[in-house]
């Protein structure tokens, strides 16, 4: 008998892939350059130049018994020291690298926090609209998932629905910002409202309630919108973070978590995450890509070209009547679908070649995803699509 659980994750593809096999199809069809395949958050800017340099340098210069070898588990000490040296200097937060355990990627960041953490029934709130692999994570860590809906005004969020939904059993907040999939940062007074909330509650139920904060979209933040570094304003948070976005590197499997030093019994936190890091079976992060984003941890790639997709798109879903909350980051936004049914919308959307996302997935209904990681000449083309999509619901 096998674990039915396991089998279904393996089995059932996901609407995003479906759509991404549909768009293949249709590309066969009627042209790669006439499908509009908003459906995947893939990187469309390469890496800066410097990680490639860096990597064929470690790769001439590095004894290759070393840069191949396992690294310790919690990542090498000297890529550890690199990257709590930026940390501390960019958002003046004092970590050091003990305060630092690699991953590979966010996605493994987030398995280590939710099973360091939960134990069997514990409780983790997620806020829509919601990266869905959160649920994923979440009940592989035996924990459960409590889902607060979405403040689809300015998705920020409910803050009379976080509050009723926080108990005894709340292990922890999973707070996304910049968000997949609205694109929406949380202002500092969200993040404030936040922590006041949490503290109370902690307080209330005697026990501590953990943010763990998810930040590979950090970086990816336009006109400036400051995006607020969570530790600074509740003790109990832990950050995963990636460089898959902001370097463009999605296939080296990269981040770390960082257990800060106000987190209550901060040494057996880590140690958990460093438990749950062995259990799941991940040994230690890839050792190059490790020295690579360490190097490269102050760059970016060129995401100009996402704040430009962001204009273009907003403002002409705009004009044919689309609502859309303007996204702070990311390279997503979440319109509101032109019918309540975004399933059905979205389907209807294949017949003009535009592939997006239904918001019921996300814990959102009557929405869409649509990631702009596209060439802007792609974006521009789109409009038209986006254009007959509206005449089509208007005419009806
Ligand atoms: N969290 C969010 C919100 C994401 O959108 C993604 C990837 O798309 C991840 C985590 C996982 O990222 P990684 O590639 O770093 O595992």
């Amino acid at each position: 008998m096998l674990n039915e659980r396991m089998v279904g994750l393996g089995t059932q593809r996901s609407v995003i892939r479906e759509l991404f096999e549909f768009g293949k199809q249709r590309a066969a069809e009627v042209g790669a350059e006439n499908v509009f395949d908003f459906s995947i958050g893939n990187p469309s800017v390469p890496s800066p130049a410097e990680v490639n340099e860096t990597a064929e340098r470690l790769i001439k210069e590095m004894d290759p018994v070393v840069l191949h070898a396992y690294t310790s588990a919690q990542g090498d000490a000297g890529v550890r020291q690199m990257i709590a040296d930026s940390i501390t200097k960019r958002f003046d937060f004092k970590v050091g690298p003990d305060n630092l355990y690699m991953t590979v990627g966010a996605a493994a960041g987030l398995c280590c926090c939710l099973n360091g953490l939960c134990n069997p029934g514990d409780e983790v709130i997620v806020f829509a609209p919601y990266f869905p692999e959160y649920k994923v994570f979440i009940e592989g860590a035996g924990a459960v998932m409590k889902l607060i809906p979405a403040d689809i005004e300015a998705f920020q969020i409910d803050f009379d629905a976080f509050e009723a939904a926080i108990n005894e059993k709340t292990k922890a907040v999973i707070v996304n910002s910049p968000n997949n999939p609205s694109g929406c940062v949380y202002s500092e007074e969200t993040i404030q409202k936040l922590a006041e909330v949490l503290n109370k509650k902690a307080a209330e139920y005697g026990q501590p309630i953990y943010v763990i904060a998810d930040e590979p979209y950090r970086e990816i933040a336009f006109d400036g919108t400051f995006v607020p570094y969570l530790p600074k304003y509740y003790n109990n948070t832990l950050v995963c973070y990636s460089w898959s976005k902001s370097l463009s590197l999605p296939g080296e499997r990269m981040g770390y978590i960082v257990v800060p030093d106000q987190v209550e019994n901060q040494n057996l936190v880590y140690a958990a995450c460093a438990g749950a890091g062995r259990s799941l079976g991940y040994v230690s992060a890839p050792s190059l890509f490790q020295r690579v984003c360490a190097e490269c941890c102050d760059l970016t790639s060129d995401i100009s070209i996402y704040e430009t997709n962001r204009n273009l798109l907003v403002n002409g879903l705009r004009e044919m009547g689309y609502h859309v909350v303007e996204p702070g980051g990311t390279f997503y936004m979440f319109p509101r679908t032109l019918i309540e049914d975004d399933i059905a919308f979205c389907e209807k959307a294949k017949d003009f070649n535009l592939l997006i996302v239904p918001g019921t997935g996300f814990g959102c209904p009557g929405h869409t995803r649509i990631s702009y990681c596209v060439p802007t000449e792609v974006a521009e083309r789109s409009l038209e699509a986006f254009k007959k999509l509206a005449d089509y619901y208007k005419n009806k």
